[in-house]
């Protein structure tokens, strides 16, 4: 009893989880047990998994287990990556050196049955049981008491969790039921081990190799060093030191504000030179943060206190970003990283006396960093960064806006990583698949180089389809278009031969201002867009926040945001906000003549009325006014489901449609498009969503209403030729997979998708039809993973 109150003490000082009460739980017939031992053993295991080899994170979680529940073995076993077999991972009780060596099948000996199963086993006598298969390295002693239970996460068999004692009766019911629920705890953690792989090999031939699992930031591959982006002395580093000299120190905090401001602005200094001149706008978010009086007034009030200035500096800095980080809202939460940079810079700037300076060395990079800002970025040559690796962070975060924008791979949130452990190793960023390789080994290696080679020369043969329409083999022609957000996307929309933007995300450049941009701030920034384009179309978008969309300065908070004041809802009941921007692009397209404009989340009739009237009003305020406008075409985004069905009455409003394929899944499967829970269910391909992409295109043709499609789903092959089936014809997809679409439609004959299209229409699920795809896309040159191989045959010969 007293061995088991000094464990859960230790475990609970170690979680720090002040507030978990204790309780006693009923007596297992072991010996007493507490409840808060199971959270606390989870936040445990969470913080180890963050630092250390997957191994002795699972050899961590069954020693814990063992002593927690005072059993004579504990052990971990794990499927491995073909899903054949279950391998003991870690044990506590059974011979160390069975882990690695012992390895079952699916359905065989008592772990295999619970695999196999998927469920409970709690026996008395073991070794007595028909499925019973003794394994010799184990060094199994006679162990009687057996109980195994299944771990799952999201749906998928991770492996057995078992333990044994030597007594011969079954465990209690009380043990049973705490192995279940600590399993369900421990599932989510042991699955991110399982899936950085190596954790069955023999530790030394693969030291240092490992992989790491985050977030899709930008797509893309890139190899180099890994460079810590990090200061020389962080905030962090930063401890209590005090001052007498008060007016020293806020003389020294009050220019180092200033130096930095001033490093800040657009287009000069060295922070800007590297950046193409329309993304020093972002920084404006920085200035924004460091000119408010808050920051500055709280920093001095502390030196006044008797706070040194960088003391002073550290403790501001975190009040503020915890006040960020503890806002609902993802957008408010990620706005946290921006205040942490800035106080960064401004601690440099303190302390850049003392700071050795050091270059980078002149080689292909890998950022790597807990947030690495816009700024960061902007000290090293574009050519030189190779990827970006985030520790934390999100696709909301600007790195990841801008490394898209850029074109750099990048993986976010990759909270296992520690690349301060790591600098000046080599690493991958593989940003199809969100993942970052650590020192792989040299069959890997080269594998990875020559798959950035390929993509290379694979970009680079695509470079001369530019200009070349994208017609399949038998005439079809497909208007590809870009969607953008960022003016600085224009370059690669263009250099990559797109015929115009698509979906232009007003939004974007919304949530990267301070505060609702003016009628003028708009006109300058359509302006430009219109006119980079010009004479090809430009569909913009009027403003589409809610969801995940947050303006950092106007809180929605809702419980059901994608259900709530999002996109047309919110801009028709925040009218002068509508009317100004529908003001700024009417203007901007005076001397450019190429806009349309676009309306989301569109989902009644009566939205489109008033945003035609709204539209017609200010043509005529503006004629009145003496600026030439004309009236643009107006369309209307299909993502909600009743807007479909209401097509036809909606119909004399509208000039064109565009399906946003994206809220369009969410809405139709009623699957969160940003919850990783389900996001297994999120599928464009499903078969409802299919029905619905078939019934809006045949309408349309009816109506005689253009329709085109942007969303996630132009960029996927399958869907594509689908599409293409279908008759869809303009497609807006991110300028980054419009070469490869525009080989893939080269690259087939539209009446060759016909049969496949019938057959998808039998067909009950995603799979089934991917399925079904998978091989028209392999002979054109498309792997599994959505890559395409080298330039496909015939993509040269369309016409
Ligand atoms: C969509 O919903 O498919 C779409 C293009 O809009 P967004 O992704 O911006 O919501
Ligand atoms: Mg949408």
């Amino acid at each position: 009893m007293q061995k088991a109150f000094t464990v859960v003490q230790t475990l609970l000082c170690h979680a720090a989880c002040a507030s978990i009460v204790l309780y006693t739980l009923p007596d297992f017939g072991i010996r007493p047990m507490l409840q808060p031992s199971l959270s606390a053993l989870t936040t445990i295991v969470e913080q180890i998994a963050r630092t250390g080899d997957p191994r002795d994170v699972m050899g961590n979680i069954v020693q814990r287990l063992r002593e927690l529940m005072q059993v004579d073995v504990c052990s971990l076993y794990l499927c491995t990556p073909d899903h054949q077999h279950l391998i003991l991972a870690a044990t506590e009780g059974l011979s160390a050196n069975a882990v690695g060596k012992a390895k079952l099948k699916l359905d065989e000996g008592l772990v295999g049955h619970i695999a196999a199963s998927l469920s409970t086993l709690n026996l008395g006598d073991a070794p007595t049981d028909d499925r019973f298969v003794f394994i010799p390295e184990t060094h199994e002693m006679p162990y009687h008491r057996f109980l195994g239970v299944p771990l799952l996460h999201l749906r998928k068999l991770i492996g057995v969790l078992v333990i044994q004692g030597r007594e011969r009766d079954p465990f209690p019911q009380e043990a049973e039921a705490f192995l279940i629920t600590i399993a369900s705890q421990l599932a989510g953690t042991l699955s991110q081990l399982q899936s950085q792989g190596g954790w069955y090999e023999k530790r030394s031939p693969r030291d240092g190799y490992r992989r790491f699992t985050g977030l899709k930031g930008a797509p893309g591959l890139g190899l180099g060093k890994l460079w810590l982006v990090r200061p020389h002395l962080s905030l962090d580093q930063i401890d209590a030191a005090c001052s007498a000299d008060h007016d020293a120190e806020k003389a020294a905090i009050t220019a180092a504000i200033i130096a930095v401001t001033e490093e800040l602005e657009s287009g000069s200094g060295h922070l800007g030179q590297h950046l193409p001149g329309d993304l020093n706008a972002l920084f404006s978010v920085y200035q924004m943060m460091l000119q408010s009086p808050e920051l500055s007034q709280q920093i001095l009030a502390r030196i006044d206190a008797g706070d040194n200035a960088p003391w002073a500096l550290k403790q501001t800095i975190s009040a503020m970003a915890e006040q960020f980080r503890q806002a609902d809202d993802p957008y408010l939460r990620a706005r946290a990283e921006d205040i942490c940079n800035i106080g960064q810079r401004v601690l440099n700037q303190l302390l850049s006396s003392e700071r050795p300076s050091i270059e980078a060395p002149d080689e292909a990079l890998i950022l790597a960093g807990e947030l690495i800002s816009i700024a960061d970025l902007a000290e090293f040559p574009l050519h030189q960064i190779h990827g970006i690796i985030c520790t934390q962070g999100s696709v909301l975060s600007h790195t990841a806006i801008l490394a898209n924008a850029l074109g750099i791979p990048a993986v976010m949130g990759v909270e296992q990583f520690t690349p301060e452990h790591h600098r000046g190793a080599n690493v991958i960023a593989d940003g199809h698949r969100g993942e970052c390789v650590l020192n792989p080994p040299a069959p890997l290696l080269a594998e990875y180089r020559r798959m950035i080679d390929e993509e290379q020369r694979f970009m680079q043969e695509l470079e001369r389809l530019r200009d070349q329409p994208a017609v399949t083999t038998d005439g079809f022609l497909v208007n590809l278009l870009t969607n953008t957000g960022l003016l600085a996307d224009a370059t690669p929309g263009l250099q990559r031969g797109a015929e115009g933007v698509g979906l232009y995300r007003s939004e974007i450049p919304f949530m990267i201002h301070d505060s609702f941009p003016t009628e003028q701030e708009q006109f300058g920034l359509y302006h430009k867009v219109l006119k980079a384009y010009a004479p090809r179309p430009v569909n913009m978008r009027t403003l589409d926040i809610g969801g995940d969309k947050q303006l950092p300065y106007f809180d929605i908070s809702e419980s059901n945001p994608y259900l709530g004041w999002r996109g047309i809802r919110f801009t028709l009941d925040n009218a002068q906000l509508l009317i100004s921007q529908i003001r700024a692009m009417l203007r901007a397209d005076v001397d450019n003549g190429n806009l349309r404009l676009l309306v989301p989340m569109v989902s009644r009739v009566d939205e489109m009325q008033s945003f035609r009237r709204y539209v017609e009003k200010a043509v005529d305020a503006l004629n009145r006014d003496g600026h030439p406008v004309r009236m643009p075409e107006i369309g209307m985004m299909i993502e909600v489901p009743s807007a479909m069905l209401l097509l036809p009455r909606l119909a004399p409003y509208v000039d064109f449609v565009s399906i946003g394929s994206n809220d369009l899944t969410q809405y139709l499967l009623a699957v969160d498009r940003n919850n990783p829970r389900v996001s297994n269910l999120f599928d464009h391909l499903h078969p409802a969503v299919l029905v619905a992409l078939e019934q809006i295109h045949q309408q349309c043709e009816a109506l005689h209403l253009p329709v085109s499609l942007c969303g996630e789903m132009a960029s996927d092959p399958a869907a594509v030729l689908l599409l293409t089936a279908m008759g869809y014809s303009t497609l807006s997809l991110s300028a980054y997979n419009i070469p490869r679409i525009k080989l893939l439609l080269r690259s087939v004959s539209r009446e060759s998708l016909q049969p496949l299209l019938e057959q998808t229409r039998q067909c009950n699920s995603e799979t089934e039809i991917r399925a079904l795809i998978a091989p028209l896309l392999e002979t054109v040159g498309w792997s599994q993973d959505k890559r395409p191989g080298l330039l496909a045959k015939g993509a040269e010969t369309a016409p």
